[in-house]
């Protein structure tokens, strides 16, 4: 062991003295202080159990004893998966908070689904499917998360053609406020199952699923380069004019010169003769194409925006084919290109609007983020096929989304600055007949998210009657909806 310098002498003895002078019980209290992945939403909690192994009856049990505990204390309970949302959705002060991280994957191959848990990450789910010659049929970007955080933002990615990831869910199962289990499906309970999908968690604990899967397959991108205002046609035009495009994304130069004036789309094809055997899903993504050294370069730096669109759209098509299997294109940590400056954070916006107007769409880009002090580092592009089924579904026509990743600094001006940026882009995109996604940052006024998503007041109401104890609470539930 190495020995101790002074100051570290000095600091320990001060630390021992200052514990001695706190009151006893705040000394032995230590409080449990969670976050999510925007590190701005630090969240004292009155208990934190984290979920590990086991997935089935002495689980449930647990669950049902922990509820009744929770409802007696008067607190809420609130679920997390990995916490990557950005606002609280998955923390509530003073709640009892649970962490999912278990695991399941049973392949029915006939057909062509699996059962999993709700803890259950994309990044083993992935590597379970791959061994029988299948990945999901849809993700996220990111195979850090959790399948019912998946399911309760009801995310989307870039598989075409589907609607969000509800639209794949055959059925799960759902412990309510009063511990009864229900199974929700399009035949039963199928109201249910369409408020807990994109229902953050505000309706009872998801405990497994079942999900379609496709099969894996060997697929080669095709690039095209073009003016951004064309972007949406002829995006859609691409998808639904070849079935043979299993994913797609497109990407939007983000450089001030040509500020969202160019887009890269990116449509991928299986390759003609596919091997007997595949190779094992290693990791990939939607970002692969770029280094974390040249992602990071772009901050505060229009050589270093200039450089990484450089890269993306002619250096790495040029020394690359880009072949790789769909399990890998869907297998990206968000580890690979984070930020390691902790004054900084990753902030994420997601905008969803017509194909047609997205011209409209860039355009109001432009107005709104040029005039803000936020570094826009990159917007990812994907299709959206039309959802009903979800209470608060963001594209009830098919949309195109924008995803967009600033660097923020971690200051109150910086945060002030978000803030009024996004509360006027929301506006811009409301006018356009648009909506927004509420995984991110709490910052769109209530009066927005009541126009972006005309079913609110139902589930509100509907929310009110399966919890009229308020069991299931999370910060979103009361800056939104409370
Ligand atoms: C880098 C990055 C990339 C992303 N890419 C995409 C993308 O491509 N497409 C997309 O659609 N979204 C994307 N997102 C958003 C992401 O899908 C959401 O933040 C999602 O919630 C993450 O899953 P999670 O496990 O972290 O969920 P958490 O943040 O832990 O939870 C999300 C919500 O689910 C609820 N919940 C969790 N578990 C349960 C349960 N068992 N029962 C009931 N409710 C539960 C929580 O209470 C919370 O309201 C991205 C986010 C990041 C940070």
């Amino acid at each position: 062991m190495a020995k101790p310098t002074r100051r570290t002498i000095v600091k320990l003895a001060a630390a021992a003295a200052g514990a001695a002078l706190m009151p006893r019980s705040a000394a032995a209290q230590q409080r449990i202080v969670l976050n999510d992945a925007s590190r701005l939403s630090p969240t004292p909690v009155a208990r934190h159990w984290v979920v590990g192994a086991d997935p089935e009856a002495a689980f449930i049990e647990r669950l049902r004893r922990e509820l009744k505990e929770a409802q007696a204390g008067n607190r809420a309970f609130v679920v997390g998966g990995a916490r990557h949302s950005m606002g609280g959705q998955s923390l509530y002060r003073n709640a009892t908070a649970a962490t999912f991280e278990t695991k399941l994957c049973e392949l029915d191959a006939n057909a062509k689904t699996y059962r999993t848990h709700a803890g259950s990450r994309w990044i083993y789910l992935l590597q379970e499917l791959d061994r029988a010659g299948f990945s999901p049929a849809v993700m996220q970007s990111n195979a850090d998360f959790a399948t019912a955080g998946t399911l309760s933002v009801n995310a989307h990615g870039w598989p075409v053609p589907f609607g969000p990831f509800g639209a794949t869910v055959r059925s799960f199962r759902l412990m309510l406020a009063g511990g009864a289990i229900v199974t929700c499906s399009p035949a039963e309970n199928a109201e249910l199952y369409g408020l807990v999908q994109g229902g953050y968690g505000l309706f009872g604990v998801i405990l497994d699923m079942v999900l379609d899967m496709v099969p894996n397959a060997l697929l080669r991108p095709t690039n095209v380069l073009m003016p951004a205002g064309e972007f949406g046609p002829r995006f859609v035009a691409a998808i639904n004019g070849d079935p043979s495009v299993q994913m797609a994304y497109g990407r939007l130069s983000v450089a001030r010169r040509d500020f969202l004036r160019q887009a890269l789309m990116i449509t991928y094809r299986p390759v003609p003769n596919q091997p007997a055997r595949l190779p094992p899903v290693s990791a990939g993504g939607l970002m692969s194409s770029v280094s974390r050294e040249i992602f990071r370069a772009q901050i505060g730096s229009e050589t270093g925006k200039r450089a990484r669109w450089a890269a993306e759209t002619v250096g790495n098509p040029a020394i690359s084919s880009g072949i790789a299997t769909r399990s890998t294109l869907m297998n990206e940590p968000v580890a690979n290109l984070a930020g390691r400056d902790p004054l900084r954070t990753d902030i994420l916006h997601e905008y969803f609007v017509a194909p047609d107007r997205f011209d409209e769409f860039l355009t109001a880009c432009r107005e709104v983020i040029l005039r803000s002090r936020q570094d826009l580092l990159n917007v990812t592009l994907r299709y959206v096929k039309a959802d009903t089924v979800s209470a608060l579904s963001y594209a009830p026509v098919p949309r195109i989304a924008a995803v967009m990743l600033f660097s923020q600094s971690v200051t109150p001006e910086a945060e002030a600055d978000m803030l009024a940026m996004t509360e006027a882009l929301v506006e811009r995109v409301i006018a356009i007949g648009g909506s927004f996604y509420l995984p991110y940052r709490l910052h769109a006024r209530r009066d927005q998210v009541e126009r972006a998503y005309p079913g609110v007041a139902r589930f509100v109401a509907k929310k009110r009657e399966i919890d009229p104890g308020l069991l299931f609470r999370n910060t979103m539930w009361d800056v939104y909806f409370a």
